[in-house]
């Protein structure tokens, strides 16, 4: 088992700000302490969330754009400063290149539709991942299916890494866009973003960053990486579900037509016929999610408070320990690169228990919530040789102990599931 000593203790976040999560001290899983490593999935709220929640439904809240009542002003000089807070935590001073949608799928569908659907022929290269989770690879068999382009997938190396070798060999003028994930929800390979944009761009393709895993983690930087479109979700990063962001850049969005049609993206509308709005709101149609908007601003004040670069320290040195602890654990196969390599999750597999008995053991008789199943990342999985795994999740409320737990609690089920053919006993 591993020992505390062994994890960077100058790397780690006071423990104290748990108590800003009300989950983690009031669930009790069949009486064990709540043992929450499903953050890849999706992350707990801080009280500064929800307070933010309350507090709109309690004494700001009315639709916004659309009245000229007090309600409905104060909900709407919320909403666009939660925009512009976005547009400073991902590194643009430009506001209208942020696109308030439902999550990281909203936004990769919508430039897969719009941007897509306009600019896509018979004879172009979409360029993505073995690695992607399928909200970033549905999309593009979707518009490639449709408009006759061609998708193509970058590999990757024996330990987990995008082969950038064989990238730069995929890249060429056909290719018109490059669709890859900043960071692997399987895996946790952190991929060299501003390098892949710099080629991509040198052969003249466009670049769709899916941020869902690394906005949370790790330091945002749009304008230094020169980043044609990034997509990332409210719920990965303390906020509440049924928010997510595009960005895209001003001259891109411009030029786009709108995904969906309805109130608040047109200009004028006749009977007809219409002339859309100018951005941001071309791009959202119907009332937005104005509260979840609102406090994802809330999420990245808590998590600006704290710094991305802190927050990163500190999850790096739970995946270390946990990848070490693992690492000694006879028969379980960790999933991907080293940890100077990965970011905040390690998945891992047993020759001889399905990931779902294994998790569900684990949740009932540890209190250790972990994620079972293929992580909407089939084809990577296919191409492991395994039809799913189990992955533990890190985010900055997470403590060395837990990990201690967890892989304390991977020993005693696997005590229990062996040796192979005894029947299984119930503890
Ligand atoms: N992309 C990656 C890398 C993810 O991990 C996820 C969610 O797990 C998504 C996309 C989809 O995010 P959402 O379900 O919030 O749209």
């Amino acid at each position: 088992m591993n020992s505390l000593e062994t994890i960077d203790q100058s790397a780690m976040l006071p423990e104290s700000l748990r108590a800003d999560f009300p989950i983690l001290s009031g669930d009790i899983i069949n009486g064990h302490p709540l043992v929450f490593l499903d953050n890849a999935a999706s992350t707990q709220r801080p009280r500064q969330v929800i307070d933010a929640i309350a507090r709109v439904y309690e004494r700001d809240y009315a639709n916004v754009h659309r009245g000229i009542h007090t309600l409905s002003e104060r909900s709407t000089e919320q909403y666009e400063e939660a925009r512009e807070k976005v547009a400073r935590f991902i590194g643009t001073a430009n506001p209208q290149e942020v696109i308030f949608t439902q999550g990281t799928t909203g936004s990769i569908n919508l430039v897969a539709r719009s941007w897509g659907e306009t600019n896509l022929r018979p004879g172009d290269e979409i360029l993505t991942t073995v690695m992607e989770h399928h909200s970033n690879l549905v999309p593009w068999q979707q518009v490639t299916a449709k408009t006759g382009a061609t998708l193509r997938h970058v590999p990757m190396t024996e330990d987990g890494q995008l082969d950038m070798e064989a990238f730069g060999e995929l890249l060429n003028e056909q290719t018109k866009l490059v669709a890859v994930t900043s960071m692997s929800n399987t895996l946790g390979t952190v991929n060299p973003i501003a390098e892949i944009i710099a080629q991509a761009h040198a052969v003249g393709a466009l670049v769709l960053v899916d941020a869902a895993q690394s906005v949370p983690h790790l330091p945002t930087d749009v304008a230094a990486w020169d980043c044609d479109f990034l997509a990332f979700s409210g719920h990965k990063m303390l906020g509440p579900s049924g928010v997510g962001i595009l960005y895209g850049k001003e001259a891109l969005l411009d030029a786009m037509p709108p995904f969906l049609g309805g109130g608040s993206m047109i200009n004028e509308v006749c009977l007809d016929g219409f002339t859309p709005a100018e951005l941001p709101a071309k791009f959202e149609a119907g009332t937005p999610p104005i509260v979840p908007a609102i406090a994802m601003s809330a999420a990245i004040d808590y998590l600006s408070a704290i710094g991305l670069e802190e927050i990163h320290r500190h999850e790096q040195a739970l995946v270390k320990y946990a990848y070490e602890g693992l690492s000694q654990i006879d028969g379980l196969r960790i999933l991907g690169p080293a940890p100077e390599y990965r970011s905040s999750l390690v998945s891992f597999a047993f020759e001889k228990i399905h990931a779902h008995e294994f998790a569900q053991v684990l949740n009932d008789q540890f209190g250790v919530a972990v994620r079972a199943g293929h992580h909407c990342t089939q084809p990577l999985h296919k191409l492991l040789g395994i039809s799913a795994s189990t992955r533990a999740s890190f985010y900055l409320y997470n403590r060395p102990e837990e990990v201690d737990r967890l892989l304390e609690g991977i020993t005693a089920v696997q005590k229990m599931f062996a040796p192979r053919g005894r029947k299984r006993r119930a503890q």
